[in-house]
């Protein structure tokens, strides 16, 4: 059917290692299934710095506050030296605070839990994640973790109105109140206050991490959405992609205000990168909460379709057992891409 509306500009970073491979991987079904974007792509990352670009360009930045929405590759941050996470930075000068990520079980990805189906929400902008880093004499060093009471007060909210608007029953707090007293004291305190003020009919429960994780590994069907600081949420977000099938089946989106990037949980995988071994779900799955996002925020149906379309094609793949290697298949990258092209409904 002939469509009448332009297609909405997406601002499209293919990132560096496995990136540019599962970008191009879910460009490929984007454009099968119908969905009406158009991509501006953005360098970031070590394919900025390698065109005697920053890793975050200005124009990088400013194509993603002019178009709103953006789909993000991975990208590489050198460990333990160099320059500061292009991620973090991304997310703190774009103010996206809230990171969701969903992690279910799918269909014909089995793993030793069933029935898994958690949300995380993460916080995005500050706690250990701050960079306030310091050498206070030879051999001491420190790293400052920030908690805001507006911060927190803002996540908190932005989780509990998720909550209402999915249906959802509970939110979980993991936090080390009882020895980082006044940062996560303030996590716990902000979200037990927004609970208790505006969102009393969801299930609002608080868990010292470590117990917390216990928790989630001998029985992770006990939870439905968790609450978590900066790098808790990093940490447990691949802890909880493992419960599913790893990090190959996890997406994830960055929201601000104004501004939402969506991008896998995953990282850059040097490891495989270049080999045609990287599955391209999770920022296929990422896609999909894009165009979701897209067909909510400017009623655009046909979306809505497009989005649908790629989870019954990728859903029929994996049922079908067509899968990348990290899930026990044989298939390549692009394989797998063209396994979900033909399973598209009509
Ligand atoms: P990683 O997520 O890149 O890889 C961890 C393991 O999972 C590796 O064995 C990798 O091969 C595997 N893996 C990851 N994604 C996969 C996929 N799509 N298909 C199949 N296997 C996959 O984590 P890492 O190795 O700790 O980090 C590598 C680089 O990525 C680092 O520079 C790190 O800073 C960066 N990173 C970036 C982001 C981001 O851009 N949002 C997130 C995490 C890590």
């Amino acid at each position: 059917m002939a469509r009448h509306e332009p297609a909405h500009q997406v601002v499209l970073i293919p990132g560096d290692g496995i990136g540019p491979e599962v970008t191009a991987a879910v460009r490929r079904i984007l454009a099968a299934a119908g969905a009406p974007v158009d991509w501006v792509e953005c360098r970031a990352g070590l394919a900025a710095l390698e065109q005697g670009q920053d890793v975050l360009p200005r124009e990088t930045l400013d194509a993603i506050t002019r178009h709103q929405v953006a789909l993000k590759g991975p990208c590489t941050t050198p460990i333990g030296e160099g320059f500061v996470s292009i991620n973090v930075r991304l997310r703190k000068e774009l103010d996206l605070y809230a990171a969701v990520r969903p992690v279910r079980n799918l269909e014909g990805v089995p793993t030793r839990y069933a029935g898994v189906d958690l949300v995380i929400i993460r916080e995005n902008t500050e706690g250990l994640y701050s960079g306030i880093e310091a050498t206070l004499a030879p051999g001491v060093v420190t790293t400052t973790k920030v908690a805001t009471e507006k911060a927190c007060t803002r996540i908190a909210g932005w989780a509990f109105r998720y909550a209402r608007q999915r249906g959802r029953k509970k939110v979980t707090v993991f936090h080390k109140a009882n020895i980082m007293k006044l940062t996560d004291g303030m996590f716990i305190r902000c979200a037990r206050t927004v609970h208790d003020q505006e969102f009393s009919e969801i299930g609002y429960q608080e868990m010292i991490i470590d117990a917390g994780c216990m928790g989630l590994v001998q029985d992770p069907t006990r939870f439905d959405m968790l609450l978590l600081e900066n790098l808790y949420g990093d940490v447990l977000s691949d802890l909880c992609a493992g419960l599913v099938g790893g990090l190959g089946v996890v997406p994830g989106a960055n929201i601000g205000d104004r501004v939402a990037v969506f991008e896998a949980v995953h990282g850059s995988a040097p490891d495989i990168a270049g080999r045609d071994l990287a599955n391209p779900l999770a920022l296929l799955m990422s896609a999909v909460m894009l165009l979701n996002h897209l067909a909510e925020t400017r009623e655009d149906e046909a979306c809505a379709t497009a989005a649908q379309r790629i989870k019954d094609g990728y859903n029929r793949a994996l049922a079908e057992g067509r899968k990348t290697r990290d899930l026990g298949g044989t298939l390549g990258t692009g394989q797998f891409a063209d396994a979900v092209i033909e399973r598209l409904p009509a």
